[in-house]
């Protein structure tokens, strides 16, 4: 059966197309039409917007707005952005890069969404027509959703305030074993003030190393300083057996990976 695509001027219309049976909204396109392609016939149409805000980036004041359907080869090379430029090259090859959106990366489900595990360590919101929401609240609710999400906003971290790793084997190459993010603020004295840090692969959604956030506090980052974070490093996670990895080899090499990004 063939695909309908819709074009609308404005999200506004678009919204309204999305509520017919059977219609998904195109980002890049390299899941839903992939999905179309290897025959899910849940999907019957596709719709999308071309409002000239979805494909813009500002950055004013150290504060971040991204339309949603920015690529993630339009941040990598964005002269602003080069605080955060690892998440977005650790999105598939180049021409995965030049078609997949930041919209779509939070729907993508694990092993996928590496930028969205980034933009949870950096605390930022989700905007959809309805107005904005803290990510947690939009990865939580995401399988319902059916709301144009229009774009995501953050406060830009310091330069070295933002650290983002990707484990992913030679072969298959490229898919995340597993990423963390992780935003850490350090006081005077070198020692831990705040901490987010995000994890990828270590559930179906990203999710917050909260117990190893808590740990980090006030201790230096060295060996002995992160030992009690990499101890409950694992607390809340529960990573899926797929064929990159099992569950119990993502669990192994979380405190490890972890020890590496805190100390680097
Ligand atoms: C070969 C290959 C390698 C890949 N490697 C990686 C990788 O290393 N890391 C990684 O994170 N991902 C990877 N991906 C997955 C994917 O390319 C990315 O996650 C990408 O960011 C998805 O965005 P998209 O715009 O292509 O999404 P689409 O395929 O367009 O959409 C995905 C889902 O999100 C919904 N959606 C998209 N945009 C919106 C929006 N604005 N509002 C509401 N719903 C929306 C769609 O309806 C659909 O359900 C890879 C994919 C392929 C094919």
């Amino acid at each position: 059966m063939a695909l309908a695509l819709q074009t609308f001027a404005t999200v506004k219309d678009a919204n309204a197309a999305l509520k017919s049976r059977g219609s998904r909204y195109l980002g890049g396109g390299t899941l839903v039409v992939r999905a179309a392609n290897e025959g899910d016939v849940s999907i019957s149409g596709l719709v999308r917007s071309t409002e000239p805000s979805l494909f813009t980036i500002t950055v004013a004041d150290g504060k971040v707005r991204i339309g949603a359907s920015v690529t993630m080869a339009a941040i990598a090379r964005h002269p602003d952005l080069s605080a955060i430029v690892r998440a977005a090259r650790a999105v598939g090859g180049p021409a995965v890069r030049n078609m997949a959106t930041i919209g779509g990366n939070l729907f993508a489900p694990a092993p996928y969404g590496d930028f969205a595990v980034a933009l949870l360590a950096l605390d930022a919101t989700v905007g959809t027509d309805d107005g904005e929401m803290p990510i947690e609240t939009f990865l939580a609710g995401r399988d319902g959703s059916r709301a144009i999400v229009t774009s995501v906003g953050f406060t830009l971290p310091k330069p070295d305030g933002f650290r983002f790793l990707k484990v992913s084997r030679v072969k298959p190459k490229g898919v995340s074993v597993l990423s963390i993010a992780a935003v850490l603020e350090l006081a005077g004295d070198g020692t831990v003030s705040s901490a987010r840090i995000a994890l990828g692969c270590m559930a179906d959604r990203p999710l917050r190393a909260k117990a190893a956030e808590k740990a980090l506090i006030g201790q230096n980052l060295t060996t002995d300083g992160i030992a009690p974070a990499l101890a409950v490093a694992n607390d809340g996670t529960s990573p899926a057996t797929d064929p990159i990895a099992s569950a119990w080899y993502r669990n192994e090499v979380l405190p490890v990976h972890l020890g590496r990004l805190l100390l680097s």
